[in-house]
């Protein structure tokens, strides 16, 4: 069994206090810019999802799901924006960053969150498969308008 006080310590010594206004805040400016980019993939024909990855409370990439428009399975938002964090921190290990994603990871998603360090997830509408097996911190912070966005995306398509 999980020990909660030792998990409460965990989340301060990594600087994430518990939910203050100050951080709903900042989880809203950052899930604000993921809904952007998945607003721009829904423009371009493809299902909506877009992230954001965050270090030292600044974005250092963000993306947007493109596995149409390249033919590419693998082209999802956060496979490519951990793409272009890798690359601009010069590092494959993205200590210390965080990634806020509109959608909860699917599988192939996680295994390259957990490659490449990253210390936590954010999503805000909860993926319906039910085979993730998260071995990273995640919390699902639920958005209205992504969630409508999302709903009105699948039932234009019908
Ligand atoms: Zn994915």
């Amino acid at each position: 069994m999980k020990d909660k006080s030792n998990f409460d310590e965990d989340i301060e010594d990594i600087g994430v206090s518990e939910n203050t206004i100050g951080d709903n805040l900042t989880h809203k400016k950052f899930f604000d810019e993921a809904i952007t980019q998945a607003n721009i993939a829904a423009k371009k024909g493809e299902i909506p999802i877009g992230c954001v990855i965050v270090k030292d409370g600044k974005i250092v990439a963000k993306a947007y799901n493109r596995r149409e428009r390249t033919n590419d399975a693998t082209a999802h938002a956060e496979v490519l924006a951990i793409k272009k964090a890798c690359k601009r921190l010069k590092n494959w290990r993205l200590t210390g960053c965080d990634i806020y994603v509109t959608l909860e990871p699917c599988m192939m998603c996680m295994g390259a969150i957990v490659n490449a360090r990253i210390r936590k997830i954010y999503y805000c509408a909860p993926n319906n498969n039910p085979n993730l097996n998260h071995n990273v911190d995640s919390e699902c912070i639920i958005n209205d308008n992504y969630v409508s966005l999302l709903r009105d995306f699948f039932a234009n398509k019908r």
